[in-house]
């Protein structure tokens, strides 16, 4: 069977993928290649059917095949899969016949009914807990193994995943605590005998925000015990194409076996290679519950991770510096990346640009202790040193893929980042899917995870079509001042479309909210960047202010109904709020006209 998506231009991987797991036997082969033949004629005198793709016929033949290299080792044809899982070239088949191995490939003994389970979910987080509730609610009899691995500092958690135990969750609560802190100087302004010696108690709130997770790790459970799946505490890893072990934390194995599986381990914080690093910096695996005030904290990183636990923590009134190896948050619109960092330095938080840490030295023990951090600019300057006391290192995150038993039942990953290629969820072993972080080119975001887990199931257990869209995902960078964005970076809507053929309708504006506390008259900022050659169709909508992820969740809407300027145009605005700035935008940036805050 051939792909029903040919889009070679963008979506060569997703094609080889299909054309891999849609076929029993999959043969990348050249017309003109023997040893091509030779398999080909194999598998025709086993009467096996198999499909060919001739990659000598095919004009991005050449780029197949360095795919091909990449996802398997191989560089040469034939290049066979069965079933999925990679076997390899004409002299690896001809062995497996030899050896009797090929006939038990291509005609697998177990049925569906030798299995204990429908489904069996590899982690309990976001988009794993989705699929497995909503397979279960299709009457399927579903396991769900969710383990975490202590981090080097020893942190653990219950059930739920990253999110809600160290992620979304406890972020947004510290969020809310430093924009608690603005209000409070707020609220003299607005005639409130606030005295000046409110101070922040990191305890308490760290204490406030554990008990509320682990509400949440109950709640977890009684909803996977109301909806009969089967919770494993154990660590999962496939032993073969049909069955994982778990092991618990005190070594208890359990056997495990399924028709199918979904993937969803999520992801967990990488620590560069630097002496000292993993042994004294914490993660935000650490962060929110950690036993002690961070005080004076350094957070290396420039992505949502850091700069969000940079924000929170200014924001409780702590010294913080933040290193930055380039760029702020590396493929977001980078205008509004820079304004969202002045806006945090104007706030108190310092920038340590262009660098990158050298060494990690203990000063002084003690909770927190002290730290001297070495670090040099990347363009080979001199090294320098910063003393802290908490060193959070922030600096991207690896996929839970490896040591979970894929090599065995033939799951491709992607050899740099461990990611997995998927097409519609489904990995290249066709009872194997996987959701969520862990997926090359998604979005690592909670609602994505879930979306993606949940309509998976509905496709394979509710007699469903509908398929995840990854397109216009919404997101916000919580700094604390709010970005919040849809669709496209303007520089990607250039690359796109040429910079002639966006228009981008942009304003600064102050909410009406800070006037009375004087506060930020040049921080907020909106922009709508329109595809021209399409009735100014928004392709992207950006703004940075506060709640600016309640503002963006409706126009997100807006976009995948296709609006465009004309329709923000005519939508009458909310007053005087922040989210009407998006229905009063009339300057375009081409035009170079002031766009200072007016009044109202
Ligand atoms: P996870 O939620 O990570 O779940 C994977 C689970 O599998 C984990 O419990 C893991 O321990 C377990 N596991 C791994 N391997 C095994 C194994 N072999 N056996 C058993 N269990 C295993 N997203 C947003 O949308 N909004 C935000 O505001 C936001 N803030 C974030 C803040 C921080 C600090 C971080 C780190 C992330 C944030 N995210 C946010 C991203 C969001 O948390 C993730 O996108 C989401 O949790 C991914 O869900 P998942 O199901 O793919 O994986
Ligand atoms: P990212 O991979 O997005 O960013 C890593 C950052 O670390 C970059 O600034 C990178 O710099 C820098 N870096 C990488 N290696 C080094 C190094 N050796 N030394 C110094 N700096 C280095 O990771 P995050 O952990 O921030 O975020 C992971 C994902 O989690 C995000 O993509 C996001 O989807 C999700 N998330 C979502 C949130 C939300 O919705 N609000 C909040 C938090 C996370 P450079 O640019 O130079 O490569």
């Amino acid at each position: 069977m051939a792909p029903t998506n040919l889009d070679t231009a963008g979506n060569l991987r997703a094609m080889v993928l299909q054309y891999i797991n849609q076929n029993d036997v999959m043969i990348f082969s050249k017309t003109t290649c023997p040893f091509c033949k030779k398999v080909k004629d194999l598998f025709t005198s086993l009467k096996a059917p198999f499909q060919a793709l001739e990659l000598d016929k095919e004009g991005n033949g050449g780029q197949i095949q360095d795919l091909l290299k990449e996802m398997t080792g191989q560089g040469t044809v034939p290049n066979v899969f069965i079933r999925g899982k990679h076997l390899g070239g004409n002299d690896d088949t001809q062995k497996a016949h030899a050896e009797g191995r090929l006939s038990l490939l291509l005609n697998p003994t177990e049925t569906s009914s030798s299995y204990e389970y429908d489904l069996v979910v590899l982690g309990g987080g976001s988009g794993g807990l989705a699929a497995a509730k909503e397979a279960a609610s299709f009457g399927k009899n579903v396991a769900v193994c969710d383990f975490v691995k202590p981090t080097p500092k020893g942190t653990t958690w219950g059930l739920g995943g990253t999110c809600v135990n160290v992620g979304c969750i406890p972020k947004k609560l510290m969020h809310q605590s430093a924009v608690l802190g603005d209000s409070i100087r707020d609220a003299k302004k607005y005639g409130w005998n606030v005295t000046d010696s409110a101070t922040h108690e990191w305890g308490e709130l760290r204490d406030a925000v554990q008990n509320h997770i682990g509400s949440l790790n109950w709640g977890y459970k009684v909803a996977l015990r109301d909806q009969d799946v089967t919770y494993v505490n154990g660590y999962a890893e496939f032993i073969d194409e049909h069955t994982v072990k778990t092991v618990n934390k005190r070594g208890k194995e359990k056997v495990l076996k399924s028709e199918r599986f979904v993937l969803a381990t999520g992801m967990r914080p990488r620590y560069p290679d630097i002496p000292g690093l993993k042994e004294y910096a914490v993660t935000s695996d650490d962060l929110f519950s950690l036993p002690y005030c961070p005080n004076k904290t350094l957070c290396i990183g420039a992505s949502y991770v850091s700069l969000e636990c940079a924000g929170f923590l200014r924001g409780m009134g702590l010294d913080v510096t933040v290193m930055v190896r380039s760029i702020l948050l590396r493929g977001f619109d980078q205008e509004m990346a820079d304004r969202a960092g002045e806006h945090m330095e104007q706030h108190g938080v310092n920038f340590i640009r262009k660098a990158v840490p050298k060494k990690v030295e203990k000063i002084l023990e003690g909770t927190p202790g002290l730290f001297r951090v070495t670090y040099e600019p990347t363009d080979g300057g001199e090294e320098q040193v910063i003393e802290c006391n908490t060193i959070l290192v922030a600096v991207g995150r690896d996929a839970c893929t490896k040591n979970i038993g894929l090599e065995k039942i033939g799951v491709m990953t992607n050899s740099k980042n461990g990611k997995v290629p998927v097409v519609n969820e489904q990995t290249n072993i066709p009872h194997v899917y996987a959701v969520g972080d862990i997926i090359e080119g998604n979005l690592e975001l909670t609602p994505v995870a879930i979306q993606a887990g949940r309509l998976l199931a509905r496709r394979l257990y509710g007699g469903k079509t509908e398929q995840c869209d990854y397109v216009n995902v919404p997101t916000t960078v919580f700094t604390p001042l709010e970005y919040g964005s849809c669709g496209l970076a303007e520089e990607d809507a250039i690359a796109q479309y040429g910079e002639s053929n966006i228009e981008v309708y942009h304003s600064m504006y102050q909410p009406l909210e800070y006037t009375v506390a004087d506060r930020d008259k040049e921080s907020c900022y909106a922009k709508i960047i329109c595809n021209k050659n399409d009735s100014e169709r928004v392709v992207g909508l950006h703004i940075l202010g506060p709640n600016a992820g309640e503002v963006m969740q409706g126009y997100a809407v807006a976009m995948k109904c296709g609006a465009t300027k004309a329709h923000f145009d005519s939508t009458i605005g909310i007053h005087p709020t922040v989210s009407e700035v998006f229905t009063t935008l009339q300057t375009t940036k081409r035009s170079g006209v002031s766009i200072k805050a007016g009044g109202c």
